[in-house]
């Protein structure tokens, strides 16, 4: 087979990159070795730029409108409502069967197959597969993108891996390092009571609600400690009202730890893309947005066979996401600066509106 790119990784992510790289004439061959479609713990919440981006590559998932984000905690409530358009509350497994839509038509091919091992030279790289029957097929192509999400192995085995590198280097870096946080996600079949994403704050995490359809409801919890998720909700008690006697739908999933950081996000012939580049933290439901527009940069860098200007456009995509993101984990995490979040942030409108506008608009 002979291909442009090979994307290792069919999430949403890696997705996009294949159709991104179709539309520049760019022909790409996803590896991808989860079979149909393909659920995952996320808060589910579409931001205005990521909508945007979606649509722009003629993807647009069915989901629940979002005017913006309500913070909640002890009775107080902070709002902002989105000015770059509305977001969107879409279910995983909605926007996989889209973006899978999508790829199909473009004449892409999804193989059924992970990536085992990534080599490369000067001129390409090459990806022995594996899958369920053993031994895969080996691809070579001059370029690859990885988006094999938070835990990337591609990452890993490059070396791109900034916190398991092993040795006194590592040990050193454990010291000052934030807590690690952990997201569980379910959802209820309650018709929604808002068009805001709601966060409600309390002591030990947050718990985010998402309108994803006329019928369901999304409650996704981050949090430091690893518990169940009913007993996470315990500390939310005015959510738990609202959830009281509503159906569960579907099973607990989780993800984490969140944090996840990169020494680089290009070793040769190999990007890497969304969270497979780093992650921060779930927290401002930025995953999706930002990773379409690292999925739009690795394929212009790769257009224009310059992949080290990547790094530049990946840091500036990024760059908003993680100063925000990284001072609201920093500022939430004593106790005492966590409980004045929601009063400051209702006290200050205008910069609790400035910081969510910020993280919604789209990309540049
Ligand atoms: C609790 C929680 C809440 C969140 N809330 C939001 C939110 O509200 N809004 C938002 O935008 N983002 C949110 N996020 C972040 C969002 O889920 C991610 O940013 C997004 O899924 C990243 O997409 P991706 O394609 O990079 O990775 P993934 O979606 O993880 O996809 C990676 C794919 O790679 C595949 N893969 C893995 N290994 C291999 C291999 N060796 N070979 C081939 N394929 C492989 C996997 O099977 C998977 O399908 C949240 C995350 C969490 C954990």
């Amino acid at each position: 087979m002979s291909a442009d790119i090979i994307v290792i990784g069919g999430g949403p992510v890696g997705l996009a990159t294949a159709l991104y790289a179709a539309r520049s004439g760019l022909s790409p061959v996803v590896l991808e070795p989860r079979a149909g479609t393909i659920d995952k713990a996320c808060g589910e919440g579409l931001m205005p730029g990521g909508l945007q981006a979606l649509t722009g590559l003629g993807v647009d998932p069915p989901g629940h409108d979002l005017r913006g984000i309500r913070y909640l905690a002890r009775g107080r409530h902070a709002e902002a409502d989105f000015t770059a358009g509305p977001g969107r509350g879409v279910r995983r497994t909605t926007l996989h069967d889209a973006l899978t839509a999508a790829v199909a038509d473009a004449g892409i091919e999804v193989l059924p197959f992970g990536a085992a091992e990534v080599t490369q030279d000067d001129d390409r790289v090459t990806v022995r597969t594996d899958g369920p029957g053993g031994s895969g097929p080996a691809l070579t192509a001059p370029w690859v993108v990885a988006a094999d999400g938070l835990h990337s192995p591609t990452r890993r085995a490059l070396g791109l891996d900034r916190d398991h590198r092993g040795g006194n280097g590592d040990a050193r870096s454990a010291q000052g390092r934030p807590p690690r946080r952990f997201g569980l996600r379910q959802h209820y079949g309650i018709r929604p009571w808002g068009d805001h994403v709601e966060v409600h704050w309390a002591a030990h995490g947050e718990a985010y609600v998402t309108p994803v359809a006329d019928d369901l409801v999304g409650v996704a919890v981050l949090s430091r400690r690893r518990i169940p998720l009913s007993e996470s909700l315990a500390e939310f008690p005015q959510l738990r009202e609202r959830l009281d006697g509503a159906p569960v739908v579907t099973s607990v999933r989780g993800a984490g730890p969140l944090r996840q950081r990169t020494t680089h996000r290009v070793a040769g012939r190999v990007l890497l893309a969304g969270d497979a580049s780093g992650y921060v933290d779930a927290l401002t439901g930025e995953g999706i947005s930002l990773g379409l527009a690292h999925a739009r940069a690795a394929v212009t860098a790769i257009g224009q066979g310059d992949p080290q200007s990547y790094e530049r456009s990946w840091r500036a995509a990024t760059r908003r996401y993680s100063l925000l993101t990284h001072a609201l984990v920093q500022v939430s995490r004593p106790a005492w600066t966590r409980r004045l979040l929601v009063p400051a942030a209702a006290t200050l409108p205008p910069v609790f509106r400035g910081a969510v506008n910020e993280l919604a608009r789209p990309g540049r």
